[in-house]
């Protein structure tokens, strides 16, 4: 069996606003109480640890942790955005949730676990170096990227993203470098309403995103088709030392927030799709941390799915999605006439 850390903590849920919110901490309380009552131990549980104010200046400014140090201690809550709020347990909270993310990454690179997935709130992936937006306070994927590149001295790190939105924070905080190849898929049209075909980076970084937004109404065949067509070449040719994934969970057919039909089964299908990757390209280094996905019942056996996934002894190889299957669906899909990667 695989050696699988997970890091869960019940001080996830002390970020928390009264209003009515879709990230609030009932997202995760009962998949937190499965897994504090999996009696087979399938996995190791992992502590996390705040994140110190140098660790996340790694991916964003210090005019901007100062300022919601400024606001953490007001008795107000502070909102970046309609979405992003800032209560008085928000900052360790998020502090919290980028140092559990470093402590799985320190144990892959140690080679005492193989697979992590942090599942920590808040999520982090729309933060940008300079501010929080949707959701989002420190972007936790990228700070871990910054981590692995300054701390253990990585110079190709692959991050995948198949949250349903566009992975905006994390594309524009490694937009000008290679040292970060970004790839995110993503439902067209929806919130940050970025993540084009044609933003592929810029000087040293140009070609290093990579950004597949989708038609509603696609579901895992086509996902597994273009992730598997993409991930084959960027894997081949980039040859990243670490997997990362921006694992949200809202691209499901169960969740209102998106069109997407993805199935809880299709969760532990990329999975295995990406081990194999990790096992040819980056002895088997492959951390997943949580991001969206907010029909609570859907995420739980979704994160479950892909956790099932990592776990098993013999994953299979399922390898490219057969090309001539695949062009027939998306040809007899509603959709296609609108498509074009
Ligand atoms: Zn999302």
């Amino acid at each position: 069996m695989s050696k699988l850390g997970l890091v869960f903590d019940n001080r996830y849920l002390h970020h928390s606003i009264s209003r009515p919110s879709s990230e609030n901490p009932d997202r995760v309380r009962s998949l937190y109480l499965r897994l504090q009552q999996n009696g087979n131990k399938s996995f190791q549980r992992i502590q996390p640890r705040e994140a110190s104010s140098d660790e996340i200046s790694m991916a964003h400014s210090p005019f901007y942790v100062e300022q919601l140090r400024e606001h953490a201690v007001k008795p107000d809550p502070y909102s970046y955005d309609r979405d992003t709020y800032l209560m008085e347990d928000s900052l360790p909270t998020a502090r919290l949730a980028a140092g559990g993310c470093f402590c799985l990454a320190d144990q892959i690179m140690a080679g005492e676990l193989d697979y992590g997935f942090a599942l920590v709130r808040p999520p982090g992936h729309h933060a940008t170096g300079g501010r929080g937006m949707g959701f989002c306070i420190f972007n936790n994927i990228a700070l871990t990227a910054e981590y692995l590149r300054t701390r253990h001295g990585l110079s190709r790190i692959l991050i995948l993203d198949f949250d349903i939105h566009h992975a905006n924070g994390t594309q524009e905080i490694f937009y000008d470098t290679k040292e970060v190849l970004v790839c995110s898929i993503h439902q067209k049209g929806l919130f940050p309403f970025t993540g084009f075909p044609e933003e592929t980076g810029s000087e040293a970084g140009q070609g290093y995103t990579i950004n597949i937004p989708v038609h509603p109404q696609f579901g895992d065949p086509e996902y597994t088709y273009l992730l598997g067509r993409v991930l084959q070449g960027v894997v081949e040719q980039y040859l990243p030392q670490f997997i990362l994934v921006s694992a949200g969970f809202d691209a499901h057919v169960d969740d209102s927030i998106s069109g997407t039909l993805l199935s809880t089964g299709w969760y532990g299908q990329i999975t295995h799709i990406l081990r194999r990757h990790a096992a040819d390209s980056c002895a088997d280094r492959l951390l997943y941390v949580m991001e969206g996905g907010y029909n609570p019942r859907a995420l739980e056996d979704s994160v479950l799915s892909t956790i099932d996934a990592m776990v098993q002894k013999d994953f299979t190889r399922p390898g490219i999605f057969p090309a001539s299957r695949a062009e027939k669906i998306l040809q007899g899909h509603p959709m296609h006439r609108y498509w074009a990667l």
